[in-house]
């Protein structure tokens, strides 16, 4: 089975229906092996983030993701970073709002910066993201206990 990690945005953590919304869909659909809240500072949000430096948006995103709280966890299912992504639907929230109306960006996202949540677009970027939020996970041990929240 397949892990990836998952992050939810500030903006979304400060809303507690939507958050709590959020956690129950992915309660439904996923292994949930770690969690928890984690504040991104901005050296976090740059590192995590670096492939985006030098792009219009990289100083907005790096400081969003600094606002507040963030809630991140390492999910496990099949297929699970193309699932994750499908749940969370098109990057730009209008093209989300107006294409699947039900996925978390168009329920949950304000803007292209605030769109809600994040997920790794691949086992490699899944692998290095993980390292930089949960240092102690080891992806190795991958016979889990699911988290309880
Ligand atoms: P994520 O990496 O967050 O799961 P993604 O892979 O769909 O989303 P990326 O292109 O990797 O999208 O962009 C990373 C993040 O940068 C987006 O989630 C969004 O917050 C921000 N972002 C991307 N494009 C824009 C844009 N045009 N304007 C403002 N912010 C943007
Ligand atoms: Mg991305």
């Amino acid at each position: 089975m397949e892990i990836t990690l998952a992050v939810i945005k500030p903006h979304v953590l400060r809303n507690t229906y939507a958050f709590q919304q959020v956690k129950q869909l992915i309660k439904q659909n996923f292994n949930v092996l770690q969690a928890k809240e984690v504040r991104i500072t901005k050296e976090l949000s740059e590192q995590f983030y670096a492939e985006h430096q030098g792009k219009f948006f990289y100083h907005r995103l790096t400081s969003f993701m600094n606002s507040g709280p963030c809630y991140a966890l390492i999910l496990q299912s099949e297929a699970c970073i193309q699932k994750w992504r499908s749940l969370m639907g098109p990057t730009k929230v209008f093209r989300a709002v107006y294409s699947e109306p039900q996925c978390i960006r168009a329920l949950y996202g304000l803007s292209d910066t605030r769109n809600a949540c994040h997920g790794s677009d691949s086992e490699a970027s899944a692998l290095r993201e993980i390292a930089i939020l949960f240092p102690e996970f080891q992806v190795k041990s991958t016979a889990k206990t699911q988290v309880k929240q």
